[in-house]
């Protein structure tokens, strides 16, 4: 550890797991931390509610069993024991069927794809996965490519309704580089054709409460309820003087911003340059519908929604990769749906949103019956991840501004893979890398972030 690392005054502005991991980094090195927090609790998107006396996460999360990163952090917080992996399952619902969807087999037993489609299905999904470099195709739409080399059935029934899914009115833009990255983790996490996903027992929280406890006994600062309004710059110096929350002010030494673009362009200063610039990667948002039923729904971890017509892409029974036992017998379904944030459903109330979504389920599943469910809890963001459109890594910003002491890393980092908590624990070490405070290395996994936007 050198004194210069020893001496670093590091404010992190976001208590989400990037702030907080870049905070336990940073204060291992030695650096003096303190981190803003604008909510009343850590974790923000990986924030919990109570379950069948049990915790569970706001929006569905699992991970895969090559996250090294995230596996180094629940090392390092002494919780490996907390760790579980189960086998999981999925389904695809398209022409008004449910079909498995975890083999080879299942492939060909896939109706609404033709015959010669399917071995290009198979063919382009392996190229992807394994073979395909992603910079050679930003600039290629997605939906496009599919078109042309997966053919018209499997583009029609899998991709186009699993990016629609994903992306809503974006999907067309998506790049191909974006499919390769999530292609990549996909078939990375499988052995000989299994799937099995990573889960924290007693929910993300044991990790928050592990990583919180931690960076107290270390001595950072921890403050929630300080949402950042403003920044203050000294034009002359290149130098952010300092920041403000309602009550205090915050001056001298670095500042890192976790929090997502478009929230920091609402801070600055009104006519600042990084304001354009950030606006340029936008977000989309996600409602998860959380049901708690006294009878379970199917027997699939995962189902896609490939059907148009359905308020939801992703029917995720949580209970069907974590047992009920876990939640006194309650069966967890979360019902997800991600979209332009414009969209009328998003600013709907709970009720009107139970209304339009629930009755759908029984198209689905004719046997299901609304007695099934006791209760019923919604959350919403409006930061679910960014729209990676066409060459989007040309807009990702450097984690160093042309401030000296003002640093940038947050999901616009995780390209071309999905972001994931693992990946902004990448992006969180190399945004310290960035600032000179690290020197930690964890081993390099297929994660495709925390390139883009450093020079480390
Ligand atoms: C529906 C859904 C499903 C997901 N599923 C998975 C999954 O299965 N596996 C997985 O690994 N990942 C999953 N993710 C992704 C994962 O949750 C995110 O990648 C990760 O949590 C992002 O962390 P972050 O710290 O970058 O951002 P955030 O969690 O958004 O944290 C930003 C923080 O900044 C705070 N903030 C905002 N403005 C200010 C301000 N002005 N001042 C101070 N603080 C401020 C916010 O309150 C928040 O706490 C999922 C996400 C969603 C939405």
């Amino acid at each position: 550890m050198t004194n210069q690392i020893k001496e670093k005054e590091l404010t992190i502005i976001g208590g989400g797991i990037t702030g907080l991991a870049a905070a336990y980094i940073a204060a291992k090195e030695g650096a003096k931390v303190q981190v803003l927090e604008a909510s009343g609790e850590f974790g923000g998107l990986l924030r919990t509610f109570e379950i069948g006396n049990n915790r569970l996460e706001y929006f569905y999360h699992h991970f895969f069993t090559h996250d090294k990163e995230i596996h180094w952090l629940i090392k390092e917080l002494g919780i490996e024991h907390k760790l579980e992996y189960y086998k999981t399952t999925m389904s695809t619902y398209r022409n008004n069927k449910l079909y498995g969807f975890n083999s080879p087999l299942d492939l060909l037993k896939f109706r609404p794809i033709k015959w010669l489609d399917k071995i290009k299905f198979g063919f382009t999904s392996l190229y992807l996965g394994k073979l395909a470099k992603w910079e050679e195709y930003e600039n290629v739409s997605a939906l496009e490519w599919f078109q042309t080399y997966a053919g018209n059935s499997a583009t029609e029934s899998l991709w186009k309704p699993m990016l629609d899914i994903k992306f809503g009115p974006y999907a067309e833009k998506v790049p191909l580089s974006w499919m390769i990255g999530r292609l990549r983790q996909r078939l990375n996490s499988r052995k000989a054709g299994d799937e099995r996903l990573g889960y924290i027992e007693g929910s993300l929280k044991t990790l928050l409460d592990a990583l919180i406890s931690k960076l107290t006994q270390m001595g950072v600062i921890l403050k929630t309820n300080s949402p950042v309004t403003r920044l203050n710059f000294d034009p002359n110096q290149n130098k952010l003087l300092g920041i403000e929350t309602e009550n205090d002010s915050y001056m001298g030494g670095d500042f890192l911003f976790t929090i997502p673009g478009t929230t920091l362009s609402k801070i600055l200063p009104e006519y600042h340059k990084l304001r354009k610039e950030l606006n340029q990667i936008e977000y989309f948002g996600a409602v998860c519908v959380v049901l708690e039923m006294n009878k379970a729904l199917s027997n699939t971890y995962w189902i896609n929604v490939a059907d148009p017509g359905f308020d939801f892409g992703g029917i995720i029974e949580h209970t069907n990769f974590i047992p009920p036992e876990k939640y006194n017998g309650k069966h967890i379904v979360y019902l997800s749906r991600y979209f332009d944030t414009k969209d009328p459903l998003f600013s709907a109330n709970d009720e009107q949103i139970s209304d339009k979504l629930i009755p759908q389920l029984k198209e689905i599943f004719p046997g299901f019956n609304i007695s099934q469910i006791d209760k019923i809890n919604i959350f919403r963001t409006p930061t679910a991840a960014t729209v990676c459109d066409l060459n989007f890594s040309k807009k990702v910003l450097d984690c160093k501004t042309e401030y000296d002491n003002m640093f940038l890393a947050n999901m616009m980092h995780i390209y071309p893979d999905e972001r994931s908590v693992n990946n902004s624990i990448r992006v969180a070490l190399e945004a310290c890398k960035t600032m000179g405070i690290s020197t930690i290395e964890i081993a390099k996994t297929n994660s495709l972030s925390g390139k883009i936007g450093f020079n480390n």
